[in-house]
């Protein structure tokens, strides 16, 4: 059996190197001899390919000693024997400590073999020492740098004491090494320890196997955390388990998570109330119960009247704590068996279950409304929100949660047309309205064609000279199906559909091409008010269409005015003001409509360039009736002096109310008492002839 080896013989002397290979080849290797005699052909040969080098001691300019610092020098880790027929014991010792791996005296070449022999198995042992702690090192270092907690426990001691924790457990856990080392790890379960789950731990122990569980565990300060954790027996070469790894996973987060997942699935993130999911699952119960026991069941269907007007002009973050305070109101209301849910915006709905007669319901209801007209205070306000209920009953309105649901809405949005703050119970013709709604809309989409839009024109009366001072412009539709639409009916329908954007531009050049054949007609120059939705507030859009209603008619600007409603200002307040300059500059007027009824900040309103603030037509009528209305007048008309703005009294319908308002400082008044809106040809024929309310002012 011979061995194959490369060798490296750095030789002056022929026979000497014939000797070498002859003894190579006698100690059973088959040797493959390079051989070199200078230094520099020492140099070009060095390579990490060779087994190992065999140099002479003395060379004629070259030694091996000094070859001996060349390898060192490059870095190769090749086995060195020295052969010589002349080293000195000491020469020897000096060779060895510098890091030859054995010498050879020439005469003794037979021992060639086993020095070779003995120096290569001595660098495979260094060799595979070096990989093993080169392994260790790295094992060590993943174990210490490792995410997740690694404890190691001492198997053979009777309490499995704790041998070794790396800085992941004491970053997760909050506990020192030094605290924990020598203790059990029960301690990490705190006094919570029936967890079904430790029984998977303690068999693995007992038997000696892996184990996995997750655990309730709790840290240093008490806090508790979600462990995932593997446990695995370590063996020794006898197969005795002398140790256990644990490995430490938190998946607090994840299981954080889990349940914040199950919660959005049923809750309501912003209330904490059950969502619509939750309602139907409750109503499935509730339902088959009724059935089983013959009773009733109400859903009352709850929607903030004044919601979106808080949203628009106090911001969502008002809106938000608003309906957090509504939910927790109507929670406070129920008993703890019914469910208040969320279905979303300012809808609530409240399912009652088990009700013996109407009465459970009418209270209810009535202290759900006594709770909302509460004020709430927000952000430093006293906010007013009433609400608007609809009721559906089971069996009678539905035999399913859908239809129930639907139903009870159908029925609040007849309790909201019905003047708001009410409710309303459903009744089966309500669908039939909700049909008549559909049908409306069909055939508002064919109105401008079909001509069956026209304008009214109500005169605005200067409450000093009694005489005429503007005039503003209300649309009309009349078909054939329906007769008159009041706008209150049709405005809302033409918003949600877009509608409104052809219409509103139809009204625009009509009443600019009104004004300008009544200028041209020799009748006074009288300015004319038209009144805007939110929808049609888009800067270039609404630029664009005034602009060529005014270039179409002729019209001089300034006897264009437009109405805008506190809830459109406050909507988008900054963009708003730079729209507000742009027509102001184009030598419009501007008035805010319905004021009052929003919650128009001060600090906007006197950025608005505005000329006039219409005092909504509820506060005027309910003058004499109503202390608050009063105070609001006042208020509003002071208010509107002090940014020097014109106040203008709307929907006066009585000479005390118009006294009222005159003596309050109202500059302007709109209503019956003067006159009613009026077709085109009667207001031409009322300019023509001059209104004259001075007996009505006067007084
Ligand atoms: P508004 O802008 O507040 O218009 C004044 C409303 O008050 C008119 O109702 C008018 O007839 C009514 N009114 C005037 N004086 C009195 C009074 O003494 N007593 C009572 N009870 N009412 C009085 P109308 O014409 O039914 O319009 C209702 C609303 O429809 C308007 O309220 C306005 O918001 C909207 N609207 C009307 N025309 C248009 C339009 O061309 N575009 C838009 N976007 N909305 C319009
Ligand atoms: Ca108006
Ligand atoms: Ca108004």
């Amino acid at each position: 059996m011979t061995e194959k080896l490369r060798v490296l013989l750095l030789e002056d002397r022929d026979v000497d190197a014939d000797l070498i290979r002859i003894e190579l080849k006698r100690a059973g290797f088959q040797a493959d001899v390079t051989r070199v005699i200078t230094e520099a052909e020492f140099r070009a040969a060095l390579e990490p390919g060779y087994d190992l080098i065999l140099s002479d001691y003395a060379l004629p300019q070259f030694s091996g000693l000094a070859a001996l610092a060349i390898l060192q020098e490059s870095g190769l880790d090749l086995p060195f024997i020295l052969v010589s027929g002349t080293i000195g014991e000491e020469a020897a010792v000096e060779a060895m400590q510098t890091g030859a791996s054995d010498y050879l005296i020439k005469d003794r070449l037979g021992r060639l073999g086993n020095s070779i022999r003995q120096t290569l198995e001595k660098k495979r042992l260094q060799d595979e020492n070096r990989i093993f702690t080169d392994t260790l090192r790295l094992r060590n270092r993943a174990i210490e740098a490792s995410l997740n907690a690694v404890i190691i426990t001492d198997a053979r001691h009777p309490d499995h004491a704790i041998e070794y924790v790396n800085p992941a457990f004491e970053r997760i856990t909050g506990y020192a090494a030094r605290d924990v080392i020598g203790r059990n790890c029960r301690f990490l379960q705190g006094n919570d320890r029936n967890q079904a789950p430790l029984q998977q731990v303690r068999a693995a122990l007992r038997h000696h196997q892996e184990g996995k569980a997750v655990l309730r565990n709790y840290r240093k300060d008490g806090s508790v955390f979600w462990n995932d954790l593997l446990i695995a027996p370590v063996r020794n070469d006898q197969r005795e388990v002398t140790h256990f790894v644990g490995i430490v996973n938190d998946i607090t987060e994840i299981i954080n998570y889990q349940q914040q997942l199950e919660r959005q699935a049923n809750y309501d993130g912003l209330t904490g109330l059950a969502n619509r999911n939750l309602l139907h699952d409750r109503m499935r119960q509730g339902i088959a119960y009724a059935q089983r026991r013959s009773r009733q069941l109400a859903l009352l269907f709850i929607d903030l009247d004044n919601f979106k007007l808080v949203n628009d002009s106090l911001g969502h973050e008002a809106g938000d704590r608003l309906l957090r305070e509504a939910g927790l109101r109507l929670k406070d209301q129920m008993r703890e068996d019914d469910t208040v849910a969320r279905l979303g915006g300012d809808e609530f709905v409240v399912a009652l279950f088990d009700i013996e007669d109407d009465e459970v319901v009418l209270n209810a209801m009535q202290r759900i409304i006594a709770e909302m007209t509460r004020p709430f205070s927000i952000g430093g306000r006293d906010l007013y929100v009433t609400c608007s209920i609809g009721v559906s009953l089971y069996p009678k309105d539905g035999e399913d949660g859908i239809t129930l649901l639907r139903n009870a809405d159908t029925a609040m949005y007849r309790a909201k047309e019905q003047g708001r703050n009410g409710f309303h119970f459903y009744t089966s013709d309500m669908n039939d309205r909700a049909v008549e709604r559909l049908l409306l809309e069909t055939r508002l989409r064919s109105a401008l064609e079909r001509n069956e839009f026209s304008l009214a024109y109500q005169p605005v009366i200067d409450l000093q000279t009694g005489k005429i001072c503007s005039m503003e412009a209300l649309a009309r539709w009349n078909n054939p199906v329906d007769g008159e639409v009041p706008p209150a009916r049709f405005i809302p329908i033409a918003e949600e559909t877009g509608l409104i954007l052809p219409i509103g531009d139809w009204v625009l050049n009509t009443a600019c091409a009104q004004v300008k054949a009544w200028l041209d007609a020799g009748l006074p120059a009288v300015r004319v008010a038209v009144n805007l939705s939110a929808r049609q507030f888009n800067r270039e859009r609404l630029v664009q269409s005034i602009t060529r209603a005014l270039a179409n008619s002729g019209l001089d600007p300034g006897l264009l005015e437009l109405e805008l409603t506190e809830s459109l200002l406050m909507q988008n307040a900054d963009t708003v003001v730079e729209t507000l300059r742009t027509l102001k500059a184009m030598g419009i007027g501007l008035s805010i409509d319905d004021f009052g009824t929003g919650y128009s900040s001060l600090s906007y309103l006197r950025q608005f360039p505005v000329d006039r603030l219409k005092i909504d037509r509820s506060f005027v009528q309910d003058i004499d009736k109503d202390s608050g209305s009063a105070l609001i007048v006042n208020a509003v008309t002071s208010l509107g002096r002090s940014l020097e703005l014109k106040v203008v009294a709307e929907g006066v319908e009585t000479a005390e109310q118009m006294h009222f308002v005159r003596e309050r400082g109202c500059h302007e008044s709109q209503g019956f008492l003067f006159c009613r809106p009026l077709t085109a040809a009667d207001m031409g024929a009322l300019l023509k002839k001059g209104i004259d309310a001075k007996a009505l002012t006067a007084a």
